[in-house]
Parts: C-alpha cells; structure tokens; sequence
C-alpha cells in the first residue's frame, strides 16, 4: 500500500466512518490526489463526492467545485460540517457580509472545500479571487459536479459550464476532476472535448443497479394498473412520475382517496410547499411523491422502495436517472413504468414542435427510439439499459421479461393488416378506428366514410383490441407507422413501412398478454 493509499484510507474511516472504499474510488482518489486529471462516470449514488473531496484534503490548498444545484450544495455542506470538514459555498442565497467572510477564510487557508454556482464563477468577482488564490498557491484541485451539464443537446445544458475549459489553459498545474452519471458515449466525448480533458484519465464504472428489478406494463387503465402495482407496497416510500402538473396533483390526491399517504411535487408550486414536500417525504416513512422530473435531482433517500413512471420518461438517460433514485441502500427496490401509444404520440410531437434547431431534434428523436426499443424489447431490461451505456450484461433474471417471458410470434401478416388499414383509411384516423375497422365492428364513423365496404374491413377478427394496440405500438416503436399528433394522433405510413407491405421483409412481435401489476404482480424479494 503506498502512502497515499494509506492517507486516503485514514481519512476515509476517521472522516468519513466508512470502512473501505467503493468501486474504483480508491483508484480515482490517488489518481487525483498526485495531481492528475480524472473524468468519472459514476451512477448516481455510487459515491462520486468521495471522490474529489478525499483529495482535496489530501493536497494543500481549497478544493473548489462547481456543482450547479444549490439545494444540493447546501446538503453537502452541512454534511461536510458534521464530518468536521471545513467547507463553504458561493451561490446566490448569501448575502454581501457572508460572502466577505467566506473570501476572507479562503486567503487565511481557513476551508477544505468551496462550493460555486456555475453562474458565480462566470463572473469577474469569482474569476480574480480564483486568479489570486491560485497565485498564492491556495488550489488544491478543480471538480466539476455534474459535468454532462456543459453538454450542448441535453436537457440540463448550463451555458456557464462551457467556461470551464478555460481552468485548463490558465491553471494547467492542477488537477480537475470531472463528474457525471450520464454517460451515454456522445455525452462522453462532449465532456471530454468541450471541457478539454483530452489528458484526462476516464474511470467508467458498471451502470448496473442488481437490486432494482425493471418492469414495463402496457398502459390500458394506468390507476387501476399502478394501484396493482402499489397493492402489496402499503407503507413503502417511493416516487410516482408523471408528465404534467396537473396529472401530479390528481395522482397524488387520488392516492390519498385510495388510503395511501402521497404529496405532489413539481415547478409549478409554491416554493414553501415544494421544500415542505420533499422535506416530508425525507423524514417520513412510507410517503410516496408524485412528481414531474423537477424532483429528484440531488435526492438522497436511501429506502426510496419504488420509482413508477405513469408516462413515458424522455430517454433512457433521464429513466435511468429517474429510477435510480430507488434503491440507493441496496435493498430490493422496483423500477416501474406503464407505457402505451399516445405517450409515445406525446413524446414525438413534443420533439416535432419544440423550436429546437434540426440536429437536436434528430438526437431527442435518436434518444426517445431508443427508449422506445426498452420498452418494447423481447430482451432482458437490463440488458438493453446497460447496452445503451456501452455495458454488455447477461440476461438478469430479476426484470419482467427475464422473470415472465413474452412469447414471440412472426408478426408479419397482422403487421401488414395493420398498415394496409391505415393506408386504406386514408392515414387521417387514430388508433381507435383503425382497430375498429380491422375488427369489423359496424360504427358510425364506419358507415359515414364507408369503411365497412373496404377489403379491410373485419380482416383482422384474429385478435382483440388490446392485441391490436400492442401490434400498432410495436409499428410505432418500430418507426413504421407515425401518429401524428397535430391530427389527434392520426396514423401515418412511413417509408419504413414499404418493405413489410411489399412482402420483402418479415416482422417479429410480442404477444399481448393482460397483466396487472407486473412480472406476475410479484414483490421483489
Ligand atoms: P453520487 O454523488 O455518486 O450520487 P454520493 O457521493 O452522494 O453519490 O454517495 C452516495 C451515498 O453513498 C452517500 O450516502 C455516501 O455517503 C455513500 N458512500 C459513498 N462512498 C462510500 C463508501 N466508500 N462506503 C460507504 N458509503 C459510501
Ligand atoms: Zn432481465
């Protein structure tokens, strides 16, 4: 064991009380600590912090780190203070006196540790004090919390991130360590390229959360499914996602009429009520949240039991974060998600017409696929999650599909059914015609536009309508068939339709099957 080694460890066990080090943290800390620079990428809660603040008390000097969540600098702070760690953060809730203190125990050598706000060190002030306590030779090492922040296509892009390229041109002589759970390969090289950490040495660490078990349910009547789901969770804490503020307050007061405990959390409240929720959900035991993704960054509740998705999350990037809020303690913990066509519709339309310039659309279109192709995959979840971050897995044994397999059947006639319908129909219905139509079922709409006079009509007697949706869904996730949403949800050939209606290609599919709660409504165990 060399002496750094052994430094590290002291301050690990007499700092910190933790008895060994996790992963490659051990390996990142010495790296850092004799001066070099690190990219992590590291999932969330596998012990990132750690990471630069052992070796920030290790070399000489204040460690600074940019961290752009300023609830989360706080709670790390007020850790740091409890572990007898001298630390402080700069960020817009202090007042002119408190800065002055802070900057007067900077240059005394007086703090281990300084938080910023990313905005803070953008400007003047921020950059001349650095200037001066790296002359005085006061930094012990730069971090960089949350470092996908500086990418240009995600959703967290922080403009003031893309100044921090400019550490490594002015102070070439210390460390910087950059940290990140989001760590698809594009997002990867955009750190290391904008932030210029071509010298960097990477440390990726497995992506795999064993004690989370995946489960992705067809959405039919999603209160009803998500009350299966919580049926034998009375008493857990978990979080429930949902798109919309209203659908947050609605979920959230129906879970009371259903006799559990639940509270609503999104952007639209009053800060006192959004602070006292999640301080409740902290302290209490068994309160669900239900939440728009403005939730949960910087959440460290160890027995979050469950996540359930109610609508369809952004990418696979925003659900892997989202779910991995649950589980933190190592206990078996469930990822749920109830997802059916019109989110996949939603989720399209919110990408066709946001202003975003062309080459962000194709990439939020690239991610929602890929997504898509989870929720939708034949394939052990786990394996299709850890495949996105670049991790070959074998099949889990503990997600819906390895637990409960769905049988696969040669699609290809009902797939062609399904689009001969929607061609014939004039690709200006939704769903719900269309099926009706392959049904045979005499409605007005039918008679009105004369589709019961079509070839199609009644072709498709073979399955129900809940199988038809699955096979619909699965041409939607398949990109051949596009639901429009500007024509409520309208379906629409596209060119990749061509080949299966021509005869030239085949086409696998998963059968339907009614669930309830999930892999077989079982409770992990
Ligand atoms: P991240 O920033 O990667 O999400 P944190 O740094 O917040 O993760 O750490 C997550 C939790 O794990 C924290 O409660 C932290 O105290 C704990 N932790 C980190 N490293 C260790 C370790 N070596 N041994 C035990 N617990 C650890
Ligand atoms: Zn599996």
């Amino acid at each position: 064991m060399t002496e750094r080694t052994r430094d590290a460890l002291e301050i690990l066990r007499t700092t910190f009380g933790y008895p060994a080090f996790r992963g490659s943290q051990q390996e990142i800390i010495t790296h850092v600590a004799d001066g070099g620079d690190a990219l992590v990428l590291m999932p969330t809660g596998g012990g990132k912090s750690l990471c630069y603040q052992i070796p920030a008390l290790l070399r000489p000097g204040v460690g600074i780190v940019v961290s752009p969540l300023i609830a989360l600098m706080q709670d790390q702070v007020d850790a740091l203070l409890q572990a007898g760690v001298r630390a402080a953060f700069l960020n817009s809730t202090l007042d002119w006196p408190e800065v002055q203190e802070i900057e007067r125990r900077l240059f005394s050598g007086d703090l281990d540790l300084l938080y910023i706000a990313p905005e803070r060190l953008a400007g003047e002030r921020s950059a001349g004090l650095i200037e001066r306590l790296h002359a005085q030779g006061r930094i012990a090492l730069f971090a960089i919390d949350e470092a996908h922040c500086v990418s240009q296509w995600g959703h967290d892009f922080r403009p003031e991130y893309l100044q921090l390229s400019a550490f490594h041109e002015r102070y070439p002589d210390i460390p910087r360590i950059a940290l990140t759970a989001t760590a698809d390969e594009a997002t990867r090289n955009e750190i290391v390229q904008r932030l210029g950490l071509g010298d960097a040495r990477i440390f990726i660490s497995s992506f795999d959360r064993p004690n989370i078990r995946y489960t992705v349910v067809e959405k039919d009547n999603p209160r009803r499914q998500l009350l299966a789901f919580l049926a034998d969770r009375k008493g857990e804490a978990g979080i429930v996602y949902c798109l919309s503020r209203k659908k947050v307050e609605e979920t959230a007061a129906w879970l009371n009429e259903q006799g559990f405990s639940a509270v609503p959390y999104h952007a639209g409240m009053d800060a006192a009520s959004r602070a006292e929720n999640q301080r409740r959900f902290l302290r209490e035991d068994g309160l669900i949240v239900c939440a728009t993704i403005a939730f949960g960054m910087g959440i460290d509740k160890p027995d979050v039991r469950f996540v359930a998705h109610l609508d369809l999350p952004k990418s696979i990037e925003a659900y892997y974060q989202e779910t991995g809020r649950a589980g933190r303690d190592g206990e078996p913990s469930e990822a749920w998600m109830a997802y059916g066509l019109q989110d996949v519709v939603l989720q399209r339309s919110r990408i066709d017409e946001s202003n975003a310039p062309p080459e962000q659309k194709r990439l939020e279109a690239q991610k929602l696929n890929a997504l898509l192709a989870y929720c939708e995959a034949p394939r052990c979840r786990r394996v299709v999650l850890l495949d996105y971050f670049g991790e070959k897995h074998e099949a889990c044994g503990n997600c819906d599909v390895c637990l409960d397999p769905p049988e696969l059947f040669d699609g290809t006639v009902v797939a062609q059914k399904a689009l001969s319908a929607v061609y014939r129909t004039g690709q200006r219905f939704g769903a719900l015609h269309v099926i009706d139509v392959l049904r045979g079922k005499k409605s007005d709409k039918a008679a009105q536009w004369g589709h019961d006079s079509l070839s199609v009509f009644g072709v498709g007697a073979e399955l129900d309508d809940a199988e038809w949706r699955a096979v619909l869904r699965q041409l939607v996730a398949a990109g051949m068939l596009h639901a429009d949403l500007a024509e409520h949800g309208a379906l629409k050939l596209t060119a990749d339709a061509r080949p299966l209606l021509k005869g030239e290609r085949t086409l696998e599919l998963r059968r339907h099957v009614a669930r309830k709660g999930g892999a077989k409504a079982k409770k992990a165990k």
